[in-house]
């Protein structure tokens, strides 16, 4: 039996989304995940919502555990919620199957990990490609935007070399090429400068400065000082929750 109230009251809300949808890059409403181990049950994200408008670069920091690389997840369509919707492009992703749901994250969605995520058997060249082969671009075409964008991450000479032939600084430049490749709506990443050295973070600090001058919608999590200074707007997460927001333009 469904409360008639109640019902009304999700009927508003999701009248106001519907509404909402086309001003944000991404709109997440009362964003929930559980992860069940066993019997226990971890509150990963707890009731979230969040609005990101285009061209903004947010930041997400807080404790190891706090929900950050889970958020991500949920944004950018690599997750699904338990409750709760992810509009992204004005499409709601939270209630996609996952077989659209991997085309939409191939257009809109770009995402740099923390432990980079080449594909082991591919060159530096091929994984970039690997995404822009997947929407259906002619191979010619393929191979020129992935010479392009290596070029741009000083690693023309590198693009034969297979991911364990490259330093960890450089894998995750190709990385960023990788994530780039399609053009995507938005740039999620997950501490992305965490188990780097220090000149390969200055590089990859100057990508997401570039990025952020082109106009791109960024969501980085991180601990990263000169990352943080980059952001419109810096998210404080613990627990699941945010806990803090500042908007700082
Ligand atoms: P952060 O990125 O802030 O360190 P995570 O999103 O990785 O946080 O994790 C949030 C919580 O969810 C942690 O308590 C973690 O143990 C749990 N968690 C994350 N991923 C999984 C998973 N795949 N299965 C079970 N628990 C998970
Ligand atoms: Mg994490």
């Amino acid at each position: 039996m469904v409360n008639k109230e109640s019902s009304d009251e999700k009927n508003d809300v999701e009248n106001n989304l519907d509404f909402e949808k086309d001003k944000f890059v991404i709109l997440a409403q009362n964003l929930t995940r559980d992860y069940e181990i066993g019997e226990f049950i971890v509150r990963a994200v707890d009731n979230v919502n969040l609005k990101i408008k285009n061209g903004e670069f947010i930041v997400i920091k807080g404790p190891s555990g706090a929900g950050k690389t889970t958020l991500l997840n949920l944004l950018g369509g690599l997750d699904t919620p338990n409750s709760g919707v992810v509009y992204s492009n004005g499409v709601k992703i939270s209630a996609m199957e996952e077989e659209s749901l991997a085309t939409f994250r191939l257009i809109n969605s770009g995402f740099i990990f923390q432990n980079y995520n080449l594909i082991s058997t591919l060159t530096a060249e091929e994984n970039v490609m690997f995404p822009l082969s997947l929407a259906g671009v002619e191979l010619k075409k393929q191979r020129e935007r992935a010479l392009e964008l290596l070029e741009k991450m000083n690693l023309s000479d590198r693009r034969e070399h297979l991911p364990f032939q490259l330093s960890a600084g450089e894998q995750q430049r190709v990385a960023i090429a990788r994530a780039l490749a399609n053009d995507p709506t938005v740039i999620l990443a997950d501490e992305p400068t965490a188990n780097l050295d220090r000149k390969t973070s200055e590089f990859i600090r100057d990508c997401f400065k570039e990025l952020k001058k082109e106009g791109k919608t960024i969501v980085i999590a991180t601990h990263d000082d000169f990352l943080i200074q980059l952001a419109d707007r810096l998210i404080t997460f613990e627990d699941g929750k945010i806990v803090d927001e500042i908007n700082t333009f």
